[in-house]
């Protein structure tokens, strides 16, 4: 069987634990017919399978006007990761590379961010296309597409701007 966590030939790893400077709070879960790492795509495509985001109860009144935001970014924690693997060799790459130069999910904090598309919203949870993600994986945040924010020129809209 394939090791996920196995190091390369050319790969550096550092000895690193992540100190607790931050206190991040997971705000849901996603959904998504990925059972594994290997089986996700390398990054969602607007015309992927339909995933499902599920927040937590409490922060139902946070997706006031939601439905009014047809692209979303959604940003997650990719909680398998390993997170010492400075030096990456891409499966198909000879050549190393650092983490910074890469968009993997091996990262010191492994945030991952996609693009989606919104399909539709049922209470507390949001039905997209566009994610990457494996089943299970936790919600840090959703934001509306910044190039869908209207201009301070077209809008003096508070709720957009802040
Ligand atoms: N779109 C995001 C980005 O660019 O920030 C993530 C891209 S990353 C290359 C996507 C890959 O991360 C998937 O193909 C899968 O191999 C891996 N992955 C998915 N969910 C994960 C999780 N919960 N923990 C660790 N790795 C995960």
């Amino acid at each position: 069987m394939n090791d996920e966590n196995e190091i390369r030939p050319g790969e550096v790893v550092i000895p690193w634990r992540a100190s607790e400077d931050a206190s991040i709070a997971f705000i849901g879960r996603i959904q998504t017919p990925w059972k594994t790492r290997a089986e996700c795509p390398r990054q969602g495509q607007m015309d992927g399978p339909l995933c499902q985001i599920s927040l937590d109860e409490i922060w139902r009144e946070a997706l006031t006007g939601i439905s009014r935001c047809p692209r979303l970014e959604v940003i997650y924690w990719l909680h398998l990761s390993r997170r010492d693997l400075v030096l990456q060799c891409a499966r198909q790459d000879k050549v190393p590379r650092g983490a910074f130069s890469l968009r993997s999910p091996l990262r010191p904090n492994p945030i991952g961010t996609s693009l989606v598309k919104l399909e539709a919203v049922h209470d507390c949870t949001l039905m997209v296309r566009g994610l990457d993600c494996i089943d299970g994986t936790p919600l840090l945040d959703i934001k509306p597409d910044r190039k869908a924010l209207p201009s301070s020129a077209e809008t003096s809209d508070e709720r957009f701007l802040r």
